[in-house]
């Protein structure tokens, strides 16, 4: 196809996908190689079969039965043809998906006499390489050149059978492995010794496989079925006839595998003998997803015409996609993409690249960009795209040059698959990976680059946008600064309580009262609920009646009238019988961020029902015990910090040294915690969150609530500050404040994600305020509002002891660094 011809069908595309894939309305789908989307047409058809057809099981004589199996038939012959591989030569296996496909190879081979050695490519997924663990010898090729030399040489004739093992098309980076290295290794291993599996899955959902030439063809080829049709669910292993032999040593059998097996006081059974996927489909076939393959199949065409069809247009795509990654630029004229393609590839050649590209994003100044902040801006902003270690760990390491060691410390040092430790020691540790398909168009390829543009490609240094970090404020005996107001919430991620203006409300070195004392567990799996994966949290409004004892639980907007109660309450008390017994499975510890934390539930049906309506989700309510109380566990601690860019403020300090620690290191260092994620205390700034409304604005934006930042304290300017006085992110400076009578340490910014743009009163998600926050307030990578803060107690011994306090309308007085001298209290509590 030329230009013109790929153009024309980029548009036949684009009308094909609004018929048929009515779920991709507004979003870009950029995650072919992860899950491939079915077309209405074929669920359509699917469904249009079962209900006008009675399918049975199979193996008995009835009309019902006779029909599902002459249609498995049909199925087998019909997958066959579609890599063109002659019924004569190959069988078909049908499996629960390609790695289980890989398994049935593997207890083959680790069921020879004498073992066997195992030999795998590095751009192996996963579930390839897990084979070696069964091995008795096994090797991991670190280049294609390692496995020509190999070829080349004669095999050692040790009598073990041998397996060579490899994937069509890398799932990390798209890149296309020499499919003639079947028929080299065949060649070359005459004898017989050497078998070949090829991992398929990645490789035939967007290009043809040809097995029409049978010396040449691998022995054994996976292929992950949904990954090509969206749907069925379901795997297949394709088998050489005249390498079925290899089967002959596996021991197990499963039902529907033999013709006769006896067990009482003699052991003997006959394998079925007549085909080889009598005897390696082992239970029942899912004769419902092999029913939905034929219409796949049929339907797959239709739309398509042919694998060819979606190669071309798919190496079209990728071609520019790559084109335009690779030429981003940042305004000082650094490269934005670091993209991690094979030297042996070439993008829009189909013979060595897939349709996908893999990459991590830098920073202006060559640092990397956190892939975990990539994943947030994505998901507000409906992109679907991957990022992580892509079960993809050979590719991976040597994509961004891990050595072993390294990957074993960042494993010691907490990073794992999904998390947001995603760059350790200055190298990333995952990439981003976008892949595209049969339904993916121009348009996506351009709303992508847009959006990286968009948030990620700087076009003046970052710092410059930042707001003015030098304007002197004289300190002044009269504080321009008042708490506007004061929130707590009672059960984490739901709705937050304000504390009425007058009332002097206790803080503790945990946090403000009854913040974060409770949350609501899964019944199954002891996690707590977030708002993140429940957006609808937001809508259950827990409230403190201090007069009556009593936290009371209501329900706004959609959620009311889901619950056979309109309000619940629950004593204030942690009365011990109010909750499960410590023997039974409820009181399951808590996973908060992490943690474990022993939450005790609630045993009250009344009130776990309560919130199972609500929500849709069986849970409980628990409680976390109240630090200190003696119930024998411990509490979690503060993990907040000053951040980078607040400690490289600390320059203005004459003599300071750049990544030196504060002058004043801090009182509230592993300060306890509750449910709370980071610190006992969060304060936000009224100015500041004006000044991002601005922005947001500006831009035609919805403006943000201070609710969504889910603070507990927020400042503002008092109301006779003149308008061009007031002071946004002022707080990045400060360290303590003063509150009233009392002082508080900050402990640096609050690190944010896509939970800010859940509206709290409609529980609707917006892409505002995440999106400008990304654009403003990103520092390494990273976007932040908020300051996380501690109390810092006073000893006091006297008989006017009381407990701590805060109210609406205290004055608040900052301190920055080199402000903490001037205040004798302060500089003799910290200094
Ligand atoms: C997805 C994938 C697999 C695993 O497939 P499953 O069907 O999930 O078992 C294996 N290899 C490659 C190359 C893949 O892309």
């Amino acid at each position: 196809m030329d230009e013109a011809a790929h153009i024309t069908y980029n548009k036949a595309v684009e009308e094909l996908r609004e018929r048929e894939y009515p779920m991709l309305q507004g979003t870009t789908y950029l995650d072919h190689a992860g899950t491939t989307l079915y077309p209405k047409s074929l669920i359509e058809r699917f469904s249009a079969d079962m209900v006008s057809n009675l399918y049975g099981n199979p193996h008995s004589a009835s009309n019902a039965s006779q029909l599902t199996t002459r249609r498995i038939e049909d199925v087998r012959l019909q997958l066959l043809e579609l890599f063109s591989a002659d019924p004569e030569d190959f069988e078909v296996v049908f499996v629960a998906n390609a790695t289980t496909g890989i398994k049935l190879v593997m207890d083959a081979f680790r069921d020879q006499e004498n073992g066997f050695w195992y030999g795998y490519h590095r751009d192996a997924h996963t579930s390839l390489i897990g084979v070696r663990e069964t091995a008795t010898e096994h090797r991991c090729f670190a280049t294609d050149a390692e496995v020509v030399d190999w070829i080349r040489q004669p095999t050692q004739q040790d009598g073990r059978a041998r397996l060579f093992a490899y994937p069509a098309q890398s799932n990390m980076n798209g890149r296309r492995l020499p499919l003639d290295w079947t028929q080299r290794i065949r060649a070359a291993n005459d004898k017989g010794a050497t078998y070949t599996l090829l991992d398929a899955a990645a490789l035939v959902s967007t290009s043809p496989l040809d097995l029409s030439n049978a010396d040449h063809a691998p022995d054994f080829v996976v292929l992950s079925l949904y990954k090509m049709f969206g749907f069925p669910d379901l795997g297949a292993l394709i088998v050489r006839r005249s390498s079925a032999h290899a089967f002959d040593k596996r021991r197990y059998f499963g039902g529907g595998t033999v013709e006769m097996v006896v067990c009482l006081k003699e052991q003997w059974h006959a394998k079925k003998a007549d085909s080889l996927h009598e005897r390696l489909e082992d239970g029942t076939l899912p004769i419902h997803s092999i029913m939905a393959l034929d219409s796949a199949i049929t339907v797959h065409k239709e739309l398509y015409s042919s694998l060819e069809h979606v190669s071309q247009h798919t190496s079209f795509l990728a071609a520019k996609l790559y084109k335009e990654l690779a030429s981003l630029r940042h305004g000082n004229g650094q490269k934005v993409c670091q993209i991690y393609a094979d030297l042996a590839s070439y993008y829009g050649d189909a013979a060595t690249q897939g349709p996908i590209v893999a990459f991590n994003l830098h920073n202006d100044s060559g640092g990397w960009v956190s892939n975990a902040e990539v994943e947030k801006l994505a998901a507000i902003k409906d992109f679907h795209l991957r990022t992580g270690g892509l079960c993809n760990p050979g590719g991976i390491a040597s994509s961004l040059g891990l050595a072993p060691w390294e990957m074993h410390e960042n494993f010691s040092a907490g990073q794992r698959c999904g998390n947001e430790n995603d760059i350790m020691r200055g190298k990333p540790t995952g990439m981003i990976r976008v892949s595209l398909g049969a339904m993916s168009t121009l348009k996506d390829v351009d709303s992508f680059v847009a959006f990286l543009r968009e948030f990620f490609v700087q076009s003046k240094p970052l710092s410059a946008m930042a707001p003015a970090l030098c304007e002197e404020v004289e300190l002044s005996s009269t504080s321009r600064l008042h708490v506007e107001s004061l929130s707590v919430y009672p059960i984490k991620s739901c709705a937050g309580f304000s504390v009425p203006p007058g009332q002097a409300w206790e803080v503790y070195p945990e946090g403000l009262a009854w913040d974060r004392e409770w949350c609501l567990v899964h019944q199954g799996t002891g996690a707590a609920l977030s708002q993140k994966r429940y957006p609808k949290m937001a809508l259950i409004r827990p409230s403190i009646d201090l007069a009556k004892g009593v936290l009371r639980v209501g329900l706004a907007g959609l959620l009311k009238g889901t619950t056979a109660a309109d309000e619940i309450t629950v004593p204030l008390s942690a009365d011990p019988r109010l909750f499960a017994d410590n023997a039974v499975y409820r009181n399951a510890s808590a996973k908060v961020c992490g943690d474990f934390v022993q939450a005790k539930t609630y045993k009250s049906s009344q009130i776990s029902a309560f919130f199972s309506q609500a929500l849709g989700v069986a849970c409980h309510l628990a409680r976390f015990p109240a630090a200190g109380s003696g119930s024998g566990f411990s509490p979690r601690h503060s993990k907040a910090h000053l951040q980078k860019y607040q400690r490289a403020r600390s320059l203005r300090i004459p003599g300071a040294y750049p990544d030196a620690a504060p002058v004043v290191p801090g009182v509230c260092v592993s300060k306890p915690i509750l449910l709370s994620n980071e610190s006992p205390i969060l304060t936000i700034s009224r100015s500041s969150l004006n000044r991002l409304n601005e922005l947001i604005k500006a831009d035609g934006g919805k403006a943000a609530q201070a609710e969504v930042f889910r603070a507990n304290i927020v400042v503002a300017e008092n109301p006779d500050c003149p308008p061009g006085l007031e002071d946004p992110y002022a707080e990045d400076d400060w360290r303590y404040l003063r509150i009233g009578e009392q002082y508080y340490e900050m402990l640096g910014a609050c690190r944010r994600c896509q939970m800010v743009c859940i509206d709290q009163q409609s529980a609707e998600r917006d892409e505002e305020p995440f999106s400008t926050l990304a654009k403003t307030r990103r520092f390494d990578g990273r976007v932040y509002f908020g300051e996380h803060t501690c109390h810092v107690p006073v000893e006091d011994s006297s008989i006017f002891k009381q407990n701590p306090s805060i109210t609406v309308g205290d004055a608040v007085q900052p301190y920055r660094e080199d402000e903490i001298s001037q205040d004798s209290r302060l500089w003799s509590l910290v200094g």
